[in-house]
């Protein structure tokens, strides 16, 4: 993956170059045919004009000493006269393409302009194009006699140091670049091909992937973030999803080899009548328990499956709870419970039988973990944006640790407080799933003083 990532951004990247470099070329080359070339044409026929006005003025010079000088500091000339005599100073031109009826319109008075319309399609080159035919063509009169001055520049003489410089320079430009695109693109893909390493050891199932460059301020960085986000979030569910399994096999081996023992003690002749009723109500204590069990790992699993579970009405809480308290209303007389409660009229938007799993959940457990003769309250308040439902009690309390696992499946507090409670863990973790399905949120928190519990659901309206 590396590799391929590496090659295709590297090629990628000095393609952009190149194509850049053609395209620069072609618009430079174009700036060159229309704006450049005529101001060169211009200025080499100003200097030609010059010559020409200088020889002309000055008839006592002698011709050739003054090109000779001329040659020296710069310039390729060819002189030519009317009788065809010709002359050349400085250095040679690589070809000699003048044709006569160009030097001819010279001789009989006309300028040449040679560089302006040398061919377009030596783009640019053209300028260094070292023929004839790229020169300025100018008519003297010396000494009565017509010639014909064609100069250009000697390039070479005068930019061959630019001219090598420039080409250190663009060599330079295009290797270098061309390195640190390199260079650059190994950074780039680096990362990439942690997270992909990172992936693969996620699904062989290794979530120990630390070695991502989280560090980094740019979108890399923030995917490893998240990745390793996910593959922590990845690793909790699989852990608890072991636990889960584990609980379970657990919670239903040890009813099972209770009522095994149980069942073998019923068939043994010695046991007698009142032993065997004992036995046998505690075998139906364990079978029940195993079925509420049952019942409630049906409903977490369907909760979880689903969201399209929950089935809102438009329900009267109040008259939801006080129905649940009468059900309840022998039990509570049974532990001498004192029972109070708020509970002023209001509906809402609910699924009507998970909500009432919440409160029977919640008020179970504040009578199951009660003392006899304690206290449970019942409080409704709501605001225009949420309605909250407390079930205080004055039982045996919950530890600031234990609060933090309570909603856990299978979670179950302290043994040795809750032994003669029977339970399945579960139920909270059910009222925990309900409520968030229904926008809401659950607390658990100490009555004060440390006497008993408050379980908050929250509701929004
Ligand atoms: P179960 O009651 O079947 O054990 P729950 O999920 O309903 O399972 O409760 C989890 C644990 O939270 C209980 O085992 C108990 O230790 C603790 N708990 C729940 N409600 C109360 C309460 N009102 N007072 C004290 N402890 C509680």
């Amino acid at each position: 993956m590396m590799r391929s990532l590496y090659v295709k951004f590297a090629a990628v990247t000095i393609g952009i170059m190149v194509l850049s470099g053609v395209i620069a070329f072609f618009v430079s080359n174009t700036y060159y045919q229309h704006s450049l070339k005529p101001q060169n044409d211009e200025k080499n026929t100003s200097i030609a004009l010059e010559m020409a006005a200088f020889i002309e003025n000055n008839p006592e010079i002698t011709i050739t000493d003054y090109l000779t000088n001329m040659a020296d500091v710069g310039y390729q000339l060819y002189l030519v006269d009317n009788n065809g005599q010709e002359q050349f100073f400085g250095a040679e031109f690589r070809e000699n393409n003048l044709t006569d009826t160009e030097i001819q319109k010279v001789l009989d008075g006309e300028i040449f302009h040679g560089m302006v319309h040398f061919p377009r399609q030596t783009f640019v080159t053209g300028f260094f194009a070292n023929e004839l035919k790229n020169s300025i063509g100018v008519p003297i009169t010396y000494q009565d006699e017509t010639y014909a001055l064609f100069i250009r520049p000697d390039i070479k003489l005068l930019f061959n140091e630019m001219h090598l410089l420039f080409g250190v320079l663009f060599a330079l430009t295009i290797i270098l670049s061309i390195l640190f695109v390199l260079l650059s693109t190994i950074y780039l893909v680096k990362p990439i091909s942690r997270l992909s390493n990172a992936t693969k050891q996620l699904a062989k199932g290794n979530f120990q992937v630390k070695t991502l460059e989280t560090k980094r301020k740019d979108e890399l960085g923030e995917l490893s973030t998240s990745f390793s986000q996910m593959a922590e979030q990845i690793e909790k569910n699989d852990r608890l999803r072991k636990e889960f399994v584990s609980n379970i096999s657990h919670d239903i081996q040890s009813p099972l080899s209770n009522i095994k023992g149980y069942t073998n003690l019923l068939s043994d002749k010695e046991t007698s009548e009142e032993e065997k009723n004992q036995y046998t109500s505690i075998i139906n204590e364990e079978i029940s328990r195993l079925s509420i069990m049952t019942e409630q790992l049906l409903l977490l699993s369907s909760l979880d499956r689903d969201q399209q579970i929950v089935k809102k009405k438009r329900i009267n809480i109040s008259s939801q709870l006080k129905n649940l308290l009468m059900s309840y209303q022998w039990l509570i007389q049974e532990k001498e419970i004192m029972l109070s409660y708020t509970l002023p009229e209001l509906e809402i938007d609910a699924d009507p039988s998970l909500l009432n799993t919440v409160w029977d959940n919640l008020l179970s457990n504040a009578l199951k973990y009660n003392h006899p003769g304690g206290g449970i309250d019942i409080q409704l308040t709501y605001t225009e944006e949420q309605c909250s439902i407390s079930f205080i009690d004055t039982g045996i309390g919950i530890s600031d640790e234990e609060t933090k696992r309570i909603f856990d499946r299978f979670y179950r507090a302290d043994a040795s407080r809750t032994r003669s409670v029977k339970g399945t863990g579960l139920g909270l973790s059910i009222v925990a799933t309900i409520v968030e399905l229904h926008g809401g949120t659950v607390s658990v928190q100490a009555n004060e003083d440390n006497i008993g519990t408050i379980f908050t659901v929250k509701l929004p309206l």
